[in-house]
């Protein structure tokens, strides 16, 4: 666990070196723009800026595009401690061990420019040649859960694609997104001679995010968040890449291991205090194993709650909004420490303590929302199919993420087909499903809703086809 006045003291004296983000006026875009290294504070003189650095990064080969993904990827590695608290310190939510290794993983795993991939047909009526194109300027809308995280990932994508992008990000991430931003772009500019690849709206607001939507240089959308913003996205009439909301289940069956499923839940659920959108969200386990899994949990150092500390957690971590009166998280415990959620729930645990757990009946609040929080509800089922019916039922029809612990195949294909999720785990923790510890590759713009899966370049660029007849076939 890092100590809070070292992160502090980290981040006064980066902020000390940086110096202030530069100031710049409003409706200043275009080619004079060279300079204010991304930060906009009106976001049509941004898109003006980045509409100028594609009509100058189209000009350029493949070769300048892989130049600056290379500085992003370096900057994100090497700042990885810097940034990371940065975003600690101003978010004030998840583990600063966890933005540190986000940022340092971002950069070292986003699928670059070598995921483009050319497709040819030969034939007796000549060649026709398939490529990828990018599409312009891109809006992107970014979470506070991971500020700076989801900008690197989808700037290495965007501009492997040969697009540039233009962030409106999450107002209480703000700072170090410029930050990140400022020095992503200083080092571009010096290496490449292009300024303002990847924007940002220094003071973003919902009004900034509607002139993105609006605005006719921007040629596609890709947000990342809740509800909301994945409702304005699809409603915007542009098209858009929707990296949408989840609550995630787990099942676990009479055949699982149950230590491993108790590692893997806690390694999952306690990452960055669950503030992931693919994070373990509610446990079902078969009544036959159910004690023995608690007991599993236990034994690899969560701590359980009993049934009236859990309410006096839900009393405060969980609130009633909106005019239906319907259950959110409360703000003031999302992503937050488990010994902060344990404190509220009368309980003191030990430093070490990542996760809390316990039982609740399947119609818990902390089972139905997206609480974002290291307390994992535990729901006892008669049989598998039960557990895979209520996993089914409180993932929300997201068709976001679902894990199970087994070792049934039976059972594995069985709950993969019933979910229909975009990300589906097994025997691992949610992060696997992203390279961390599985096959594959990172991105935190999982498009669920609009089906592109995890982003890639390959998600923000056009199909192009060129075809030459009767010609240039060989053989
Ligand atoms: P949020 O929905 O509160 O905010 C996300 C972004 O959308 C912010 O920049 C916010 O300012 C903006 N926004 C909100 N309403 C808007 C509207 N009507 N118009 C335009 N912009 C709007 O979410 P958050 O708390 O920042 O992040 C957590 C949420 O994001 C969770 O629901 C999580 O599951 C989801 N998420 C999904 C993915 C994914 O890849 N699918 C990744 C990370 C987070």
């Amino acid at each position: 666990m890092y100590d809070e006045n070292l992160i502090r003291s980290i981040v006064a004296q980066v902020l000390s070196e940086v110096g202030p983000i530069p100031l710049g006026s409003a409706g200043n875009g275009g080619s004079s723009s060279a300079g204010r290294h991304g930060i906009f504070y009106d976001a049509n003189a941004a898109v003006s800026a980045a509409r100028a650095a594609f009509e100058q990064l189209r000009e350029r080969p493949i070769s300048d595009r892989r130049k600056a993904i290379d500085i992003i990827r370096k900057i994100s590695i090497e700042q990885c401690e810097e940034l990371g608290l940065m975003e600690m310190e101003e978010t004030k939510i998840g583990r600063p061990e966890h933005k540190i290794e986000k940022l340092r993983t971002l950069g070292e795993r986003s699928p670059g420019v070598e995921f483009l991939e050319t497709k040819a047909f030969s034939g007796d009526h000549g060649i026709a040649l398939i490529e990828r194109a990018p599409f312009g300027v891109i809006g992107a809308i970014t979470p506070v859960t991971h500020s700076l995280p989801t900008i690197t990932g989808n700037a290495v994508s965007m501009i492997a694609g040969g697009n540039t992008v233009v962030v409106n990000p999450h107002p209480s991430g703000k700072r170090v997104a410029a930050e990140g931003v400022r020095r992503f772009n200083e080092a571009i500019h010096r290496e490449i001679g292009i300024d303002n690849l990847i924007c940002v709206i220094a003071e973003p607001t919902l009004e900034s995010a509607e002139a993105l939507f609006k605005n006719r240089d921007i040629a596609l959308i890709c947000v990342t968040g809740g509800p909301a913003v994945a409702r304005a996205a699809l409603n915007s009439g542009k098209r858009a890449i929707v990296a949408g909301p989840g609550n995630p289940p787990v099942v676990v069956d009479e055949t699982a291991d149950l230590d491993n499923a108790a590692k893997c839940i806690i390694q999952g659920a306690a990452y960055d205090n669950n503030l992931l959108c693919i994070a373990e969200k509610e446990v079902f386990v078969v009544e036959s194993v159910f004690d023995a899994m608690m007991a599993a949990m236990r034994r690899a150092g969560a701590v359980q709650l009993n049934a009236s500390q859990i309410a006096a957690l839900t009393s405060k971590a969980i609130v009633k909004v909106g005019d239906d009166k319907h259950d959110a998280a409360c703000k003031d415990f999302i992503g937050r420490d488990a010994s902060v959620l344990a404190a509220a729930a009368g309980v003191s645990i030990p430093a070490t303590c990542e996760l809390l757990f316990g039982e609740t009946d399947e119609h818990h609040p902390f089972v139905t929302v997206e609480q974002m929080m290291p307390f994992l509800p535990f729901v006892r089922a008669r049989d598998v199919d039960h557990a895979i019916a209520l996993a089914k039922h409180y993932e929300h029809g997201f068709r976001h993420t679902a894990i199970i612990h087994s070792r049934d195949v039976r059972n594995m294909t069985k709950m993969a087909r019933e979910m229909d999720t975009t990300l589906f785990v097994k025997n691992g923790p949610c992060m696997a499903s992203l390279g961390l510890g599985g096959e594959g590759y990172i991105s935190f713009s999982i498009a669920g809703p609009t089906g592109e899966g995890v982003t890639t370049p390959y998600t923000f660029t056009r199909e192009r086809r060129c075809s030459l007849i009767d010609d240039l076939n060989i053989v």
